[in-house]
C-alpha cells in the first residue's frame, strides 16, 4: 500500500473528471453505489463455508474478483469523502481514537462483545 489515500483520491477524481461524470455523483448516488459495491463484495462470500475462505484466497480467479470489489468499495468511499469534504485518513484516525475509548484493551482484548456489554 504505497499510495496515500490522497494520491488515490486524486487518481479516481481525475478518472471521473476526464469522463465528466461528477454530474452523476450526487451524495445519494455515491452512498447507493457504495452499498451496491459492498453487496458485490459480500456476494463473494455468500453460501461459502468459513473453512473455504483460506482456500478461496489462494485461487487467482477469486482473488481477482475480491480485489475488484475491494477497489470498487474504496473508490466509492473516496468519491463520497471528496464530495463531502471529509479527510478520510483523518476521519479514520479520529474514529480509531473514539473506538479506543469505547473498547479499552484491558476490557476488550479477546472479546467480541459490544462496548456496552464489556465488564
Ligand atoms: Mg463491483
Amino acid at each position: 500500500m504505497a499510495d496515500t489515500l490522497q494520491e488515490l483520491q486524486e487518481l479516481v477524481v481525475r478518472f471521473r473528471d476526464e469522463r465528466d461524470w461528477e454530474q452523476f455523483h450526487t451524495p445519494k448516488d455515491l452512498v447507493l453505489g457504495l452499498q451496491v459495491e459492498a453487496a458485490e463484495l459480500a456476494e463473494l462470500f455468500l453460501w461459502r463455508a468459513s473453512e473455504q475462505t483460506a482456500e478461496d484466497f489462494e485461487q487467482a480467479e477469486f482473488r481477482d474478483r475480491l480485489q475488484d470489489e475491494l477497489a470498487d468499495v474504496q473508490t466509492f468511499l473516496l468519491y463520497l469523502a471528496q464530495a463531502a469534504g471529509v479527510d478520510l485518513a483523518a476521519a479514520v484516525r479520529a474514529k480509531l481514537k473514539k473506538n479506543a475509548a469505547k473498547y479499552p484493551v484491558e476490557k476488550a482484548r479477546g472479546s467480541a462483545r459490544k462496548y456496552d456489554q464489556l465488564n
